[in-house]
């Protein structure tokens, strides 16, 4: 058997008992194998350079590294989520490229390979998480790391034509390269993927599907995310007599829980539920709109922009269409407990998911899960996010066309309940099957499976010195 497992991603559980379905999976993973978790200390501003603080050890340890003001601003504002985001997620008009932003982006992934590396041995299964990590399998192969190394991106893989944008495009090909096998949400992704590598004359297809990169072999395959299904219907079972659900949310409820964020797709939707209200008649049940979307990322002025573009939307359809006792679009910019938010979601008769791009969108996974299947709601869903790929009893909708969204909300909610028992079914089914357990046995498997990297030079120097590497081209994943 092989040794230990090793996470990093940007974000760390801090509480002794983590919750939240990704969070929680990869505890579970970490609780059978052992191992460690490696993420960015919530506070800024501690040591920047001589190791890791020990945040928990149990039967893992959880180990954070600090980021200073700066290395925040550039790295996880900046490089991550000004160039990054927006290239994944078909933004390019928003990327914000400034030469520090990337130097320091490349520095903190050096910084923690160096921190990294001292705790990794051969046999480890090292799982790297999402899109602040791109380089960090090249600058552990740098240091002599020659343990089987995974990625996996939790947002949609850039267009092609998209990479370009990037201060340095070749470099994006080279730095998956270095990881052994690279997951992503959707076979839509994988074949963007494959595309790159298609178009990439460093590479090279194996013929089982593997892709050689000069000396390197690595497998794409897709690893469909989930929710912790069973847990997350408890809750909302537990929740649907609650007295806190507030009696006045109205019969209609019509439900969008997501961060404040361009890529969901939120001017278009608060838009189509005005021309839903808008194609009402008088003697029509009230319909009312709850949105939830806490603002993040403030600081980037494209998030500071959606926030007052949305505000005024609501602002306007609710001068327009409220009445002394209805109030058509609640908008609350608080995140709100979870356990509360499965009891809204059960208690809502729709559900709009209208992302522009998603990488998978588990809010349409949740709120499917909360429903009661004698009598469930309606997901209103995206074809732009992931979850559609397998979600496809939901009402597939394109977030661009207001109309059609308008005529969704309405189908929605005049919808036969035996419609909606058998699109439920078909869809709670498509979440089973990507259960989120499911997802990080699966994924721990594969990388299990592929076959190690040999040095050429030699044993690894854990000093830091750089070593030239080799994988060999054996095949063995099934
Ligand atoms: P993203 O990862 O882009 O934010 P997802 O839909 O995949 O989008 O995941 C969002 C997660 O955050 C879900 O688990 C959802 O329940 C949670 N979430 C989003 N908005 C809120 C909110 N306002 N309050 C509480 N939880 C939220």
């Amino acid at each position: 058997m092989s040794g230990k497992l090793v996470v990093v991603s940007n974000r760390i559980p801090t509480d002794a008992a983590p919750s939240g379905g990704l969070v929680v999976a990869v505890h579970d993973a970490l609780e059978q194998s052992g191992g460690l978790w490696v993420g960015a200390h919530p506070e800024r501003g501690g040591p920047t350079d001589d190791g890791l603080t020990e945040i928990a050890r149990d039967s893992y340890t959880r180990l954070a590294f600090h980021l200073s003001e700066e290395e925040y601003d550039n790295y996880y504002l900046g490089f991550s989520n000004s160039v990054l985001w927006p290239i994944c997620h078909g933004r390019i008009d928003l990327v914000e490229i400034e030469r520090c932003h990337e130097a320091t982006y490349l520095a903190v992934n050096r910084r923690v390979a160096r921190l990294l590396a001292q705790h990794i041995e051969d046999d480890d299964l090292v799982w790297i998480h999402d899109y602040h990590f791109l380089p960090l399998a090249q600058e552990l192969r740098r240091l002599g790391v020659r343990a089987r190394i995974g990625f996996f991106l939790h947002i949609p893989f850039p267009q092609l034509s998209a990479l370009s944008t990037l201060p340095t495009p070749d470099d994006f090909a080279r730095w998956l390269a270095a990881f052994d096998l690279v997951g992503l949400q959707t076979r839509r992704d994988t074949a963007r993927c494959l595309e790159m590598f298609r178009a990439d004359p460093r590479a090279e297809f194996m013929p089982d599907g593997t892709v050689k990169f000069h000396d390197r072999v690595l497998a794409v395959r897709s690893f469909p995310i989930g929710i912790e299904v069973d847990g997350f219907a408890a809750a909302a079972r537990a929740q649907q007599d609650a007295a806190d659900l507030g009696s006045d949310l109205g019969d209609r409820l019509v439900i969008g829980v997501d961060r404040l964020d361009y890529s969901k797709g939120l001017p278009n939707r608060f838009r189509a539920f005005g021309a839903f209200l808008g194609a009402r008649a008088p003697e029509d049940p009230r319909a009312s709109l709850l949105q939830i979307a806490p603002p993040t990322r403030e600081r980037v002025a494209a998030y500071r922009a959606i926030r007052t573009e949305l505000e005024e939307i609501a602002g306007r359809l609710n001068g327009e269409f409220a009445t002394l006792d209805w109030t058509p679009i609640r908008y609350i910019h608080h995140a709100v407990e979870r356990d509360l938010l499965a009891g809204l979601y059960r208690r809502s008769a729709a559900c709009l998911v209208t992302s522009l791009a998603d990488g998978m969108n588990l809010v349409a996974k949740e709120y499917v899960a909360a429903q009661d299947p004698d009598d469930p709601g309606v997901l209103i869903l995206s074809r732009f996010a992931g979850a559609a790929e397998d979600m496809t009893d939901a009402i597939l909708v394109n977030p661009y066309d207001i109309t059609e969204m308008a005529d969704a909300i309405s189908t929605a909610l005049a919808m036969p309940r035996d419609e909606r028992r058998a699109r439920h079914e078909a869809c709670l089914a498509a979440v089973r099957d990507s259960d989120v357990a499911v997802w990080a046995d699966r994924f721990v498997a594969c990388l299990r499976a592929c076959p190690p990297t040999l040095m050429v030079g030699g044993p690894g120097d854990r000093a830091g010195n750089l070593l030239p590497y080799t994988k060999h081209a054996e095949p063995e994943i099934q």
